[in-house]
């Protein structure tokens, strides 16, 4: 009896930890979906300058095309943690060679063929 409800409470805590996984990867991929709008947007902005300049023949100004073009690479590191941290999640880790994503445990990447091991 004892045992039966020491693996009932195993099995519990297993559900309670993958639900709790679940919820984080989630999170991760609502974070993932967020920052790529914020991307879109961003280019947007950034296209709306270079036409507006382009438009009426002026310069676009400088600082505000740094400041967006920072922006940018701002949200793709972010961008990068966030589908870290989803791959982590899905047993997944990412390819250096193709960054296609393969099942954490594999040798070989599924896509190009890339040898884990040399790197790990
Ligand atoms: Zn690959």
């Amino acid at each position: 009896m004892e045992r039966i409800i020491s693996e009932i409470k195993n099995t519990a805590d297993k559900v309670a930890k993958k639900s709790g996984e679940l919820v984080e990867l989630s999170k991760a991929k609502l974070n993932i979906a967020n920052i790529k709008t914020d991307i879109s947007s961003s280019y947007k902005i950034l296209g709306e300058m270079i036409y507006i300049a382009q438009r009426d023949e002026t310069e676009v100004n400088p600082e505000k095309l740094e400041e967006i073009i920072s922006k940018i690479d701002a949200l793709y590191e972010r961008l990068a943690e966030f589908n870290e941290i989803a791959n982590g999640l899905m047993n997944k880790k990412l390819c250096p060679e193709c960054n296609k994503t393969t099942d954490s445990d594999a040798l070989f990447c599924s896509v190009c063929g890339y040898h884990f091991s040399d790197t790990e």
